[in-house]
Parts: C-alpha cells; structure tokens; sequence
C-alpha cells in the first residue's frame, strides 16, 4: 500500500501523523464494503439504580414511581447551602456485591469526589461521584461466545433531578435528585455491537439474581451509554485505539442500542469517506430518523474540575468485610446454567433460557424432585405453567409420562428419519407441504406413538430449512 498525497487534513487529529498508513482511509479511494475497511470500536457506560429504601446522601424514602413531583426532597437533594451530606452504606454495600461478581478488584480505600457541571436539575453546581478512587477497579465478565468483556471500574454517585421541558418552561422535578446510581464503565473492548447488548443482558440478569438492582429499563433504573468511534483494520492489528470518541446518551433499551451503535457506524463511515473526521462529541439517537443528532461537544474530564468531597471523610474498609460479603454471593446465572446441564442433564439452550428467565425461582423449586428435563421443557414451551404450584406439575408430568416432548431427543430420531427418507425432504423443498405431515408420522411411529405431534413437527420443519 502507498500512502496518497492528497490527503485531507481534517482528517489528522483523530489519527495522529498523516505519514501512517491509519491515513489510507482518508484516501479518495472507493471500497465496495466499508464494513471490512472500519472497524468499531465500543465501550460502554451502564447506570445502574440499587435498590435501597434512602436516597444516596438523604433520609428521603427512594421509591418515587409515580409520586407527587418534589414529594420526596429534602434541604440535602434539593442541594439548599449548608446541608451536608451523608453516604448511604446499603447502596455502597450493592456496589461492592456487583463489583464481587464481575471479578472487579474492591478498593480498601474510596472516597467520593464532585464533579461540576452547570445544569438546572443540578442546583449545587456538582454531582457527588468517585473519580480518582472508585469503589471498584478492574473486573471482567465472559459472555456466552467465550468474549471476555473488560470493566475498567464501577463507581457509585448520585442522580439528578428530572426536568420537563413545555413550550417555553422548563419545569423540575427533585424526586429524582440524590437517588443513588452505579455506574458501571467497560473498556472500550467491544468490536460487534451484539457482544455490547449482551453483555448488558447479563448485566441485568446479575444485578437482579444479586437483589442489587430491580434495573427495569421502562423505569429508568438501567440506562446505557455507548461511546463509539471507528479505525482502520490496520489500527486494529496495531492495537491502536482512535483519538476520538462519540458518546450516545439515555439509551433504554436495548434494540435501541444496536441501531443507535448502527447508525453511527454508518455516519462515521461516510465522513472518512468524504475524507473528513469525526469530532468528539455527544449525539442522541432519533428513532423515528434513524439517525443520530449532534447534541453538544463532549467534555474532557479535566474540565468537570473533580476535587474530593470535603464534606464526607474517604472511607475505608477491612478485609473482614470483604470476606463476609464473598459469603453473601448467591449463585450466579453462569454457575446456575453450568449446574444445569451438569447435574441436571438439560441442552445448553434450555439451561441458558432458564438461568436468565424470570421464571427461574420455580424451576429450581420443582427441578430437584421431578424430571428436571422434562420441567424445563413445560417451563419453556407453557408460559402458564409458570405459575403453576409443585403438586400442578406433578399432575401435569405424569399424565404426559408417555409423551416426548424432550427437544434433543425428538431432534435425534428426527435426524435418523429425515436420513433415510431423503425423497420427503426433497418433496418438502418443491413446496410440497404435506412431506411434513408424512415424516411426521414416521417419527411417531419410530417413538412407538409416544412423540408429541406439534413439537415434533415444529422440529422436522426447523430442520428442513
Ligand atoms: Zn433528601
Ligand atoms: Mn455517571
């Protein structure tokens, strides 16, 4: 490859010296697929809401779903002179628990920091966070695939209040000011933008299976961040990271993300093919546009003027906390869906649904004493099923003793008849429908009547595709 002359200059900031070959992208040169020319670079924010009966630094009661607006506020979260402060140790304690199953590094010393910005739902000119010295360093957690994702530290700090915007007034809402928030940041590991929603997926998972958080999206208790910026394959070989980032605030769920992340693959990609360079800075994602909106230049960290709180001394905790708190860890969703398929004998697939479902308290109070095989194929396939009692699904299993409805060993006699019967399956694949009705009864004849028709024909047809 030979670096070109006539490169744009717009292009150099994010980049560094035009002399390296990062610069090619910036050629006016057409590749048919951007998408093996950039690659993305991701990294995540998630905040976190625990659930604690007070507020981060207040005595106000912190379920404030649908309350009067500015019902529950106080001279501290609403930020008045004067009023100090007080950590809340529940929510410090639901850090560190989080912080535990991300194999984080729990510091012995914290403190909190503030964090100043001007806005108007943050009346005291700061937000209380942890900069410097966060309550939990370094973690990871491995997702399904094996990718490990990176955490680079999990902080706690406080929310700010809530503003309405109509017509010409802003109206304010402090209900929301104070409510406690962990935030969790990940290295900028992620290259495909499935890998970041689901890792968030397990987030929520956890920190509900921890009894850290409820993290309902609709309510804004998990919110997610993604700070996305694009590099060259090269830059990727190099380990090289971009010198810019573009960060999309307030997403709530998580298709939302995928094609907000989308979007802004797609815009960066067409700037650096215009030979120009993405600028730092926040965007929001339209999803009735599909495309994100500039919304202000982003702020480097020197410019929030951190300096530690004065009014909350650093805390510091012992190593016989931190052993009581591994004590306190429940089982995991991955240790749960290990168990599963181990001791249990259940697929992989039907292990991972269970371990995330909401589902699972039931499963694990019938499973020991029944089939759990055949538990875990009702729980899934039967949605009222999972509010059936213990005696219900004894009933239930018994009277279907006779019937298979076990999805792996419905798939094994399904691969021996459709092998020996490859006419049907071609038949099937001419558009003649009643092929599957025909295999069909073959598998049920080879079960000696006991195969459950509608799961065993839903099977043939998955397989035939
Ligand atoms: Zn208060
Ligand atoms: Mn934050």
């Amino acid at each position: 490859m030979k670096v070109l002359s006539n490169i744009s200059h717009a292009c150099s900031p994010p980049f560094g010296s035009l002399r390296s070959p990062a610069d090619m992208f910036c050629a006016p040169y057409i590749m048919s697929d951007t998408s093996e020319k950039y690659k993305l670079v991701l990294g995540l924010e998630v905040h976190i809401q625990p659930k604690t009966a007070r507020k981060m630094f207040c005595g106000c009661d912190a379920a404030i779903w649908k309350s009067e607006p500015n019902s529950h506020t106080c001279p501290t979260c609403l930020g008045l002179p004067g009023a100090l402060p007080v950590p809340n140790f529940e929510a410090v304690h639901k850090t560190h628990l989080l912080g535990l199953a991300l194999n984080c590094k729990l510091n012995k010393n914290s403190k909190f920091d503030r964090k100043h910005y001007f806005y108007p739902d943050l009346p005291k000119g700061y937000q209380i966070s942890q900069y410097k010295e966060p309550l939990c360093g370094e973690g990871y957690l491995n997702l399904d695939s094996g990718f490990k994702v990176e955490i680079e530290r999990i902080h706690l700090e406080e929310d700010t209040a809530k503003s309405f915007h109509d017509e010409n007034k802003t109206m304010l809402d402090f209900n929301k000011s104070g409510i406690p928030l962990i935030e969790l940041v990940t290295k900028p590991c992620f290259r495909e933008v499935l890998d970041a929603s689901e890792f968030c997926k397990k987030i929520q998972v956890l920190v509900k299976t921890l009894g850290v958080s409820e993290a309902d999206m609709e309510k804004g208790q998990m919110r997610l961040e993604a700070n996305i910026s694009l590099r060259t394959r090269e830059m990727e070989e190099r380990g090289e990271l971009p010198k810019y980032k573009v960060e999309i605030k307030n997403i709530n769920s998580f298709r939302f993300m995928e094609k907000a992340v989308k979007a802004e693959i797609e815009r960066q990609s067409v700037l650096f093919e215009k030979g120009e360079a993405p600028v730092q800075e926040n965007r929001g994602f339209n999803e009735a546009t599909g495309k994100t909106v500039s919304q202000r230049e982003k702020e480097e960290a020197h410019d929030y003027r951190y300096f530690p709180e004065p009014d909350i001394p650093p805390m510091e905790f012992d190593d016989k906390y931190f052993e009581e708190l591994k004590k306190e860890l429940p089982e995991l969703p991955d240790e749960k869906k290990r168990r599963y398929i181990e001791k249990y004998g259940l697929s992989e697939a039907s292990a991972l649904k269970i371990s995330v479902s909401d589902y699972i308290k039931v499963f694990d109070s019938v499973a020991a004493e029944l089939n759990p095989v055949a538990v875990a194929n009702v729980l899934i396939n039967k949605p009222e099923s999972r509010r059936w009692s213990k005696e219900k699904f004894r009933e239930e299993l018994n009277k279907k003793v006779d019937v298979i409805s076990d999805e792996d060993t419905l798939k094994l006699v399904i691969k021996k008849v459709v092998e020996s019967n490859p006419k049907a399956a071609d038949d099937y694949e001419k558009g003649k429908k009643n092929a599957i009705q025909f295999l069909t009864g073959l598998v049920i004849r080879e079960t000696k009547g006991k195969a459950d028709p509608n799961i065993t024909r839903n099977l043939i047809i998955k397989a035939l595709k």
